[in-house]
């Protein structure tokens, strides 16, 4: 805050401080009351009778002057207001003046400390802003109705939050105007009233409460006709064969379905492919198993490093591939038809249709739900460059159906997917080149974590080429040849396999949705925070929501779809997504929860960091993977923890401490007091937490103590 914003808050605040205290030790005080009031009356009205244009003036400047410092007396003067210049006049003047006084004290407060508030609480205020900006004039004009709320305190709050002047100014005149009546009427009977309280009955205050909830409710209303509405134009069976149908038997349609068969509805689940989606037939689980399998060749090849003369290990790439499949066939009972029709789900093989809200139709059936959730996941996306038909490209869909070797596989992007199958493959022998658009690998983590990845995978031979851009593919003389340019040079490579990692879309295609009027923007669609799509009782989750892709998102998610898809319309709950770890599974991992440096230095918000070198740790030592960081990033001199992001081995079990941390408001101190077993990977937490507190130790207590114990020795 600048050094003028804090002098005119002391100069502010001592102002306030002093006519406060005058008037209560000083005869100051008896001027602000109802007794003095009623005494003065006829010698004010006398003088107004006088001075008309002099008292008006006065009057309103006064008013705006007293409002605008936030100082009391606005309720007495509203009452002179009405005593003096009778019901109408008196609230139109008073109208006008307590709005401008209002605005006054709003701009002061919005002037005085907006940014620094702004600043010190970006991360909590976030969630406040977004609610402000979307319903604030609703929020305020409730809070103006009510006059138990001391108009002082909303005038300087609301200066704190985005809402715009002209609407502050606009719904404080309309919110204060009942209560500004109630208050001049009382001054035109003035005779009859006792104390300010009396003013406001409760009958009063009740009625006040009501008409200030009254356009929150129309607001509900309004959408819940709406929502009504947008169901009418389709015919509404008289009965229902489900409560909910689940489309999809990915990670967020298993999710879902078990949600509602837990919660007691009838539910059914359809699925077009394999159960399990993406992540047990295609993503996680072939991804893990072969990471695994490609772990082993990896340490058979650091054998020295463990004190052996020689490892080897003969392996067939097509039985590594089966071994991959026989992992998916061990998981996939989890997910199987078998389990969840005894957990009380409905199982449909077939592609599923939606005919209306109401109608979704599986091959030659059609079926009646009171509402559905969408979870059909995504799909990788094959970039539209020249000649990549010819060269066959793979995917992360079809990579798994080889059994032949890639001799040199060409991977385009270097995001999660694009880093750990790259590492696979050059640990499995391929040689393996990667294409990434951007100036690092995994664009989303920060700069360290992002080239400690890259010299890792450079180490194990892997050719990552940077700032490159692919510009077309051929075929010359038989070899599949990219032609791409970096850092505006053009250069091409050899290859024999493509792996396209770069983006995934929602599946939504061929599910009848524009017929219905399913609201698309960019060919994604955005549901809002109860995950609910523009037709009320059709929601979406997971990767055919499209925005983070991993399982538990995915499944979290599908809490949400599948609890509101139960619930009436006036009872839904907003997803939560304050903390939203993940981890790339590539060797080291780098897991990750909460702010990134750079995100933290994108939205402005101050931070400390605390790094601790794996290397240093005594069971990273033993295992000989001592190497990568933790690195924390904390409040200014506070241990809340605002993000972490670990490059290491086991990063992604390791870093569960402090998402439990974050989630449950533990910071590093209790981190640093929790007894962490002897010798282990997550013992390195304890480290960081030690770290920060050297760094934040209180050296004059340390250097008493110092002088203490020199004390002692004598
Ligand atoms: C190589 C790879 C590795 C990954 N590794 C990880 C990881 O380690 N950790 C992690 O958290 N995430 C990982 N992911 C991401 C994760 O797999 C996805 O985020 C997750 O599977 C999304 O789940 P979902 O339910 O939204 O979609 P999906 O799992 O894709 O499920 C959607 C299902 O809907 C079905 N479907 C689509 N249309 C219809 C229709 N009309 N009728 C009936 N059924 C339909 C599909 O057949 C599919 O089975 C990885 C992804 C890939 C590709």
């Amino acid at each position: 805050m600048s050094v003028k914003k804090s002098i005119t808050i002391i100069l502010l605040l001592l102002l306030i401080i002093s006519i406060v205290y005058l008037k209560q030790t000083t005869s100051l005080g008896s001027y602000f009351t109802l007794a003095y009031l009623k005494n003065q009356h006829a010698s004010f009205l006398e003088y107004y009778q006088a001075h008309k244009v002099i008292f008006i003036i006065s009057y309103i400047l006064v008013y705006i002057i007293i409002t605008a410092a936030s100082l009391p007396g606005a309720a007495l003067l509203t009452i002179i207001g009405g005593s003096i210049f009778g019901l109408f006049i008196g609230t139109i003047m008073v109208s006008f003046a307590s709005s401008i006084g209002a605005t006054c004290a709003f701009l002061i407060a919005r002037w005085l400390l907006r940014d620094y508030f702004q600043e010190k609480f970006a991360n909590k205020l976030s969630a406040i802003n977004k609610g402000i900006e979307k319903e604030g004039a609703f929020y305020l004009f409730a809070l103006r109705l009510v006059p138990i709320f001391p108009f002082f305190l909303i005038n300087i709050t609301m200066g704190l939050t985005p809402i715009k002047t002209t609407t502050f100014y606009l719904v404080s005149q309309i919110g204060m105007l009942p209560g500004t009546i109630a208050f001049v009427n009382a001054g035109k009977e003035l005779a009859k009233i006792h104390s300010l309280n009396s003013i406001l009955s409760p009958s009063l205050l009740i009625s006040f409460a009501i008409l200030g909830v009254l356009p929150l409710l129309s607001k509900y209303t309004i959408s819940f006709i709406r929502s009504k509405k947008s169901l009418s134009k389709f015919p509404r069976p008289k009965k229902f064969d489900y409560n909910l149908v689940v489309i999809g038997a990915g990670s967020g349609g298993l999710v879902a379905s078990y949600i509602a068969a837990t919660l007691k509805a009838k539910v059914a689940l359809i699925e077009k492919n394999k159960m399990g989606g993406d992540c047990l037939n295609t993503g996680c689980v072939p991804s893990k198993s072969l990471i695994r399998i490609a772990k082993i060749l990896s340490d058979a090849k650091r054998a020295k490093e463990f004190g052996l003369n020689k490892l080897t290990a003969e392996f067939d790439f097509g039985s590594i591939m089966e071994q991959v499949q026989n992992r998916i066939a061990s998981i996939a009972p989890h997910d199987s038809i078998e389990r969840y029709t005894q957990l009380g789900v409905n199982c449909f093989q077939g592609k599923a249709k939606i005919l209306s809200p109401y109608l979704v139709k599986i091959n030659d059936k059609t079926i009646t739900t009171k509402a559905i959730v969408i979870a059909t996941g995504g799909t990788p996306t094959i970039p539209n460059i020249p000649g990549i038909n010819y060269v066959n490209p793979l995917t992360s869909d079809t990579i798994w159906v080889i059994r032949e070797q890639p001799k040199h596989l060409l991977i385009i992007g270097g995001g999660p997917i694009g880093c750990e199958l790259s590492q696979c493959f050059a640990r499995l022998g391929s040689k393996v080149t990667i294409i990434q658009h951007d100036d690092k690998l995994l664009k989303r983590e920060d700069d360290d974590v992002s080239y400690f990845l890259l010299k890792t995978l450079q180490s194990e031979g892997i050719n990552v080429l940077l700032n490159s851009k692919p510009k077309r593919f051929f075929i010359d003389d038989g070899k599949k040849i990219l032609e791409f340019s970096q850092d505006s040079l053009e250069k091409t490579v050899e290859f024999d396999t493509l792996l396209v990692a770069t983006s995934r879309h929602p599946n939504l295609q061929g599910l009848g949705l524009e017929d219905i009027g399913i609201e698309f923007s960019n060919d994604k669609i955005t549901p809002n925070a109860t995950l609910q799509t523009n037709i009320p009782s059709i929601y979406i989750c997971g990767d055919a929501a499209g925005s983070y892709q991993f399982t538990h998102f995915a499944a979290h998610q599908a809490w949400y779809a599948s609890v509101n898809a139960l619930l009436p319309s006036f009872l839904q709950f907003k997803a939560d997504y304050r903390i939203i770890p993940w981890c790339t599974f590539t060797d080291p991992e780098v897991a990750h929860v909460g702010l990134t440096e750079q995100e933290a230095q994108k939205q402005n918000i101050a931070y400390e960091v605390t790094k601790f070198q794996i290397a240093d740790l005594d069971r990273a030592i033993t295992d000989v993977e001592n190497h990568g960081f933790i690195k924390v990033l904390t409040v200014p001199s506070k241990d809340r923890i605002l993000g972490v992001t670990i490059i290491g081995y086991h990063a992604s079990d390791v870093i569960i401490e402090y998402i439990q941390a974050m989630k449950y408001n533990i910071g590093l101190d209790k981190i640093l007091k929790t007894i962490h077993i002897y010798p282990t990977f997550s013992e390195s937490n304890k480290y960081v937490a030690g770290a920060w507190k050297k760094k934040h130790a209180p050296l004059s207590l340390l250097k008493f103590l110092e002088k203490f114990h020199k004390f002692r020795r004598g």
